[in-house]
């Protein structure tokens, strides 16, 4: 019963959703092995397989170091598959492991790479070459130079990395020199996978297609705007790597940004990758230093500690990092501002952390108060209109507008929400952002990519609030795992008289 339920909807996913064609590729992933690899990039092509997306003929390899043949590594898929896919056909999962291949290649030595070259040569000409460079930027070099010196880049042969790039400005245009050394910008993908979702391309869809809103999308209507990305989760395995970036490495300077980008940028001329891109851009250019003379204003740092009750999933920060002190912020509110005509006096207001008690992603517009109200007290509170555009989970948008309470017995005023939930209205399963980013780089679509001089000037802004927290003496503020974060990430927003929202507020 589960299964046929699974196609019948899958037909109506298939039947209702146009498909734009694609050409023949052949993707090899650096670091097939790796959990990036095989929990997301997989199984986003093994559902783009499912809906008979990937053109007949096309192929994936993987590389790693480790000495395993084709067979072992479609094992591997075939675990991770069923851990990350429902059920399927045995017949439909057959075909798709039957295009995957494997070599084994330290991308730092010189073996492996003739397999790999033989593996290209061997398909037939004409087909799009993708390199995904699923592995630490420390192998960015091996990884472009190996493929470089050995021809096996064409024209347009495309190359996709993933964050983090680089820690500060200066690593980040160390690695796009690294990588514009063999591959052109046009065929270089930086993925965000925030841009992959389906409700960030919404909003661009709502801003721009609908008359209504962006006469009011300005500093004389909108009061402020809160971005929220929090986790529940911890660190888990993660550990080494996160010890070293912290939550605005991780979160901030990528995907609070770019959502940020998203909601402040002004209308491009036309739908087109570089005219969204330059906008964005100017945003960043715009958005109001923040370095050691405001930093203490305008930012808070926070490091979860053990929560109640005691268990594994509330054990404090350190302790999961295996370290009796560490610095690193495992949490990060900030207020920032676009100086422009449009948003200046504008607050926006960002947070991002972990072990929080909700996992949720969501931009929220907060308009501004009527000018004067006719009603009297009795009437109830007028909450100014808000709306919250729901990136993760149960992705949405919900209008927050006053109306009148029903029945007799005076005029009650009441807040409600016009809410629509992307799944039920449409009925189809919202793919996972990868499946759409994946996609894109094999058709040559960068739109949902960030440009190099975006990632730099994302860098430009955050570096020197990173070097004023580093010559700050003082921790960061320690938060009970399971809360909102430190109480100064509240006393951020109250300072201005507002508060961060809540869904049932
Ligand atoms: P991972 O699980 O540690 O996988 C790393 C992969 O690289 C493995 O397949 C590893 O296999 C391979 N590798 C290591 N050294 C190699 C070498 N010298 N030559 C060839 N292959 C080598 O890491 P990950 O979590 O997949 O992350 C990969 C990258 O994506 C990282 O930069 C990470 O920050 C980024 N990222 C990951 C996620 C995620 O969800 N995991 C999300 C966003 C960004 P062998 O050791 O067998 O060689």
């Amino acid at each position: 019963m589960f299964e046929v339920c699974y196609w019948y909807r899958e037909f109506r996913i298939r039947a209702m959703t146009p498909q734009i064609p694609l050409p023949v590729f052949d993707l090899v992933i650096f670091g097939g092995t790796g959990d990036l690899a095989l929990r997301k990039l997989l199984p986003a092509l093994f559902h783009r397989f499912i809906e008979g997306q990937l053109p007949a003929g096309s192929r994936v390899c993987g590389i790693a170091r480790d000495r395993i043949d084709d067979a072992e590594w479609r094992e591997r898929v075939r675990a991770a598959l069923a851990r990350a896919s429902d059920p399927v056909d045995a017949q439909t999962l057959e075909r798709f492991l039957a295009v995957l291949a494997y070599r084994a290649l330290d991308v730092d030595g010189t073996a492996g790479w003739e397999d790999l070259a033989q593996w290209l040569h061997s398909g037939d000409g004409g087909r799009v070459r993708v390199f995904y460079l699923a592995t630490s930027p420390t192998l960015f070099a091996g990884a472009c130079d190996g493929l470089r010196t050995r021809g096996l880049i064409e024209a347009d042969s495309r190359v996709v990395i993933e964050k983090p790039i680089g820690r500060d400005l200066d690593s980040a245009r160390a690695i796009n020199e690294v990588i514009g050394r063999a591959f052109e910008e046009r065929n270089t993908f930086r993925i965000d996978h925030y841009l992959g979702k389906e409700t960030v391309q919404n909003l661009i869809v709502l801003r721009f297609a609908n008359a209504l809103l962006e006469p009011l999308w300005r500093a004389e209507h909108i009061d402020h705007v809160q971005i929220t990305v929090a986790e529940t989760i911890g660190v888990e395995q993660r550990g080494a790597y996160y010890d070293n970036a912290g939550a605005s490495r991780d979160m901030l300077q990528n995907h609070l940004l770019q959502l940020l980008c998203l909601v402040a940028m002004e209308p491009p001329a036309t739908f087109d990758a570089d005219a969204i891109r330059d906008e964005k851009l100017k945003v960043l250019n715009a958005l109001t230093p923040i370095d050691a003379h405001n930093a203490a204003q305008h930012t808070v740092r926070g490091q979860y500690r053990e929560g109640v009750p005691a268990s594994a999933a509330t054990r404090a920060y350190a302790d999961e990092v295996g370290k009796a002190h560490t610095r690193t912020e495992t949490f990060v509110a900030l207020k920032a501002e676009v100086r422009n005509w449009r948003w200046a006096g504008v607050p926006f207001y960002l947070r991002t952390g972990k072990r929080l008690p909700e996992r949720v992603s969501e931009i929220v517009i907060a308009f501004r108060q009527v000018p004067h109200s006719i009603f009297n007290g009795d009437a109830g509170a007028l909450v100014p209109n808000k709306l919250v555009v729901r990136v993760q989970p149960d992705e949405g948008i919900k209008l927050w507008l006053m109306i009148k309470y029903p029945g007799p017995g005076g005029l009650r005023l009441r807040r409600v929400p016009l809410d629509m939930s992307f799944a039920s209205t449409f009925g189809v399963r919202q793919p996972e952002a990868y499946e759409r980013l994946l996609l894109d780089v094999v058709r040559g679509n960068p739109m949902l990519f960030m440009r190099r001089d975006e990632v730099e000037a994302a860098w430009r802004w955050l570096d020197p609030i990173l070097a004023a927290w580093e010559r700050d003496e003082a921790p960061p503020k320690s938060y009970p795992s399971g809360s909102w974060g430190p109480n100064a990430s509240i006393a951020l927003i109250e300072r201005d008289g507002r508060t961060w929202h809540e869904d049932a507020a």
